[in-house]
């Protein structure tokens, strides 16, 4: 795919997403990194030195000082960027929430582009479509350290927002936030699940709390009660962690119903696993 072909004027852009949007991202003739002020930045503080270490670097004239550690890369952004991350169970409008802040940021004038899954496939890989069946067009990856060179290193540099969708697939999730927002002065909006189906933390998504500027923790609503809902439950008997799926396999649940459905899908299973063991034959 040829990333020029992506490139949208803003007049385009509010076209698209109210009607039907074929766009990945927007590149609008705008203030760019290279036209920011320079302010020295940077790349590799220098850690707190405790009182033995520092001696030693004061009796040893080879050690360069900590001062000489201080580099400046004028390639990189002054601004610093941000991170934003919608965390909840299946159902719970974690997309819906990152496509309408990236509406809001290309409403401003900035640069979008979305990233999903590959692993994901049930909309087809050229586009995020939300539960409730809205569009938006993105570059699906295997991981994120493959985005800056899918995108084009120059329309990377032009990018100002970078929405990450179902983020619990991509293992390299925080050291692209770290360099997105904290060296390349991108706004980073970052939508998945916190929790797979044990309620056991899924992907690398928990790990870049650490690094952000907000955390929307969004619910659904239980299937079964209608009360608020914040686990997935699983409703077949599969094992596997990642296994994608929609309304076929998954449902939000209340803490109640949560604990209720994982003891009656336990039971199913060790129903089914009895029966299996009973019926196989045996061999002599
Ligand atoms: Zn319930």
């Amino acid at each position: 795919m040829n990333s020029l072909n992506l490139i949208l004027t803003p007049k385009s852009l509010s076209l698209s997403l109210s009607l039907s949007p074929h766009l990945l991202f927007f590149l609008l003739p705008k203030i760019t990194s290279s036209s920011f002020p320079t302010i020295p930045f940077r790349r590799n503080p220098t850690p707190i030195l405790n009182n033995n270490l520092r001696m030693m670097m004061m009796l040893n004239s080879t050690t360069p000082s900590p001062c000489r550690t201080f580099q400046t890369d004028p390639s990189r952004p002054s601004s610093s960027g941000e991170i934003h991350v919608f965390v909840g169970p299946m159902f719970a409008g974690k997309t819906t929430s990152l496509l309408r802040r990236l509406q809001s940021e290309s409403s401003n004038g900035r640069n979008v582009a979305v990233i999903k899954s590959n692993k994901d496939t049930r909309y087809g890989l050229d586009s995020i479509v939300t539960h409730d069946g809205e569009k938006f067009p993105c570059l699906a990856l295997t991981n994120l350290a493959s985005f800056k060179q899918k995108l084009g290193v120059d329309a990377y540099v032009k990018l100002d927002v970078i929405g990450i969708d179902e983020a619990q697939f991509f293992g390299d999730l925080y050291d692209f936030c770290h360099e997105a927002a904290d060296y390349d002065g991108k706004t980073v909006i970052v939508a998945g699940l916190d929790g797979n189906y044990l309620r056991r933390s899924f992907g690398s998504v928990l790990d870049i709390i650490p690094l952000a500027d907000s955390v929307t923790k969004l619910a659904s609503r239980c299937e079964i009660c209608g009360k608020r809902a914040l686990f997935t439950l699983r409703k077949t008997q599969e094992k596997e962690i990642e296994l994608i799926g929609g309304a076929d396999l998954y449902m939000p649940v209340c803490r109640q119903h949560y604990v209720d459905g994982q003891a009656a899908v336990e039971a199913t299973r060790y129903a089914v696993a009895s029966q299996k063991a009973e019926c196989a034959p045996i061999h002599k």
